[in-house]
This record gives structure tokens, sequence and C-alpha cells, in this order.
């Protein structure tokens, strides 16, 4: 298993702060050096952000499947950060 992937495993955990201490160093020091994973980390906190302070009820129709697809894609050049 790669870094980038013990991370993801990782990372839905490191949000909830629901990781042991040694998990969370892993992600944390991962999440420091790997450009890759700290932009998927700061896309998945103001998803949370974003889900928290907005209605369910009140999205657009289609919203929830655009967002659930952006989860799915890899963070590109033009991804949101
Ligand atoms: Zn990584």
């Amino acid at each position: 298993m790669s870094d980038c992937d013990k991370c993801e495993r990782l990372l839905q955990g490191y949000l909830d702060r629901e990781l042991t201490r040694d998990e969370f160093e892993v992600a944390e020091m991962h999440l420091d050096e790997c450009d890759y994973c700290r932009r998927r980390y700061r896309f998945e906190e103001s998803l949370r952000q974003y889900v928290r302070t907005t209605a369910v009820e009140r999205m657009p129709p289609g919203l929830m499947e655009k967002l659930a697809q952006l989860r799915t894609t890899d963070p590109g050049p033009s991804a949101p950060v």
C-alpha cells in the first residue's frame, strides 16, 4: 500500500478526529509532504463544511450527484482548493 493510499484511508477519520494518536501523526506527516493528499484533504474539509452549512433539501436538483462525482474524481489542476 502506498503512502497516499494509507493517507486516503485515514482521511475520513482524520476529518472526524477519530484517529489514534499514531494514525493521526501518520496522516498529518503525509499531508504535510504530499500535495496531492493535502488538496484532497482541503477538498473533503470544504465539502463537509458546505454540507454542514447547507440544508440538503435546499440543494438544487443534481447538485448532490455532482458533488458525489467530484469526490470520486482525482483532484486535478482545476479542482477547487
Ligand atoms: Zn499522498
